[in-house]
């Protein structure tokens, strides 16, 4: 069940905006979470789910399995859909059988996602497969809340052959969720009556895990009936805007192993808002808009950028050269342009952040400054002075851009 990649993730509604023709920079903010990880935060807001431990070895596994009661379910922990297709979810009746599909599942690679950590669940008894979301709608500007009792499936495929299977009802986010809509909801998908009550509950928590804990995805494939007519989350995605994250220092917790490029993890921790992209001109800009125009411009030069770095407004001399550092760890670079618009940052600052950040790197890597705006004049006449051999000046952000654009071509 892919449901991963489904429709949650890619109705037109909620496609990220693009750069410059290039990847995603919406995606900065998004935090993915494990399966588990997504089910504690259910749990925290009263939504069912199923006891169980996260563990990363075959013996945990076993530990895990042995207090839970079997059966149970082993779970691969990673942030891609369709890991029961893979191989990646299997029931377990014995410390034998966890100990068997615990040993295959670790370092199992479902689709170029290596597993690392598993999640031991006491496992269910199935007697329907339901579905459930909720996600930001941005041309509606509401959460859009999703339901269908043809759950457990690919669910891109009921919403095109059978579209009125998929109730779809946009909340007011003034509002909330009330429980009488999320009834109409529940009879709407034409749920069994006797779980409409059950569903209600779990529509309610969903939408109270997707506005408290700042979530822009909050989905459920399989939600699940029991024979005792249990209603209960069998699996969670949740993705968390990570620009909220200062809202909620708990969350900052879920991060993932290796899903995080450790570029951007070093930018973060300075404060930075770096995200790589494919090319090969690094690029920065003081501002987010000042830093989305360049790459644009450099797009129109015929480059390729290599990343987005936002320095933000104070780019003082220690954020210049961080900001260097971590454009230049990336091996694909082969010049760099620094575009400065001077306002409270100063370019004479940034010059001498410059100048100390290739005293330290010794780069022979072409990098073309533009400086304009506050102290510009001074920021320049520092950067001649030192007569650095591969920093060129510029002036206008088109200059910069043809510049930088010929010189990762000469390389
Ligand atoms: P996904 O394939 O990545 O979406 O992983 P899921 O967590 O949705 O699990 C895949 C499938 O495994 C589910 O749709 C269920 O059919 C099955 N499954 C998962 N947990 C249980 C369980 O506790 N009991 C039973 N009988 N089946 C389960
Ligand atoms: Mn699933």
């Amino acid at each position: 069940m892919p449901h991963r990649a489904s429709l949650a993730a890619r109705p037109a509604a909620v496609k990220p905006q693009r750069v410059a023709g290039g990847p995603s920079i919406a995606s900065a903010a998004a935090m993915d979470l494990l399966e588990y990880q997504g089910k504690q935060l259910f749990a925290r807001h009263g939504l069912a789910v199923s006891d169980g431990r996260a563990v990363t070895s075959v013996d945990d596994a076993v530990a895990a399995a042995d207090e839970l009661g079997y059966p149970v379910v082993v779970k691969a922990q990673v942030l891609i859909g369709g890991r029961g297709k893979a191989g990646g979810v299997k029931l377990a009746a014995s410390a034998d059988e966890v100990r068997e599909h615990a040993g295959n599942i670790l370092g199992m690679d479902i689709r170029g996602h290596v597993v690392h950590e598993l999640w031991i669940e006491k496992a269910s008894d199935i007697a329907d497969e339901y579905y459930a979301s909720i996600l930001l709608d941005r041309s509606a500007k509401r959460p859009l809340l999703m339901f269908s009792t043809e759950g457990g499936v690919d669910i891109e495929e009921v919403a095109e052959k059978t579209p009125e299977r998929l109730v779809r009802h946009h909340i007011d986010a003034l509002e909330g969720l009330s429980r009488a809509e999320a009834l109409e909801v529940a009879a709407r998908g034409d749920a069994d009556e006797d779980v409409r009550e059950g569903i209600a509950d779990i529509l309610v928590a969903l939408y109270e895990v997707w506005s408290r804990e700042d979530a822009t995805l909050t989905e459920i494939n399989p939600l699940i009936v029991t024979p005792e007519r249990e209603v209960k989350a069998l699996d969670a995605k949740v993705t968390l805007d990570g620009n909220a994250l200062f809202r909620h220092p708990d969350n900052a917790a879920f991060t993932v192993k290796g899903a995080v490029d450790p570029i951007e993890e070093k930018a973060k921790a300075l404060g930075l808002q770096y995200v790589a992209l494919d090319g090969d001109i690094g690029i920065m800009g003081n501002g987010a808009g000042l830093a989305m125009s360049t790459l644009d411009v450099v797009a129109q030069a015929g480059g390729d950028p290599a990343n987005f770095l936002d320095a933000a407004g104070g780019a003082s001399a220690e954020v210049i050269q961080t900001g260097v550092e971590v454009i230049l760890s990336n091996p694909r670079v082969r010049a760099v342009l620094f575009n400065i618009f001077g306002g409270i940052t100063r370019c004479d600052e940034v010059a001498r952040g410059l100048l100390a950040a290739f005293a330290e790197l010794d780069t022979d890597i072409p990098f073309v400054v533009r400086l304009d705006g506050t102290n510009d004049v001074e920021g320049r006449r520092i950067l001649e002075e030192a007569q650095i051999p591969n920093v060129h000046p510029a002036t206008t952000m088109n200059e910069a851009a043809e510049m930088v654009v010929a010189l990762a071509k000469e390389r």
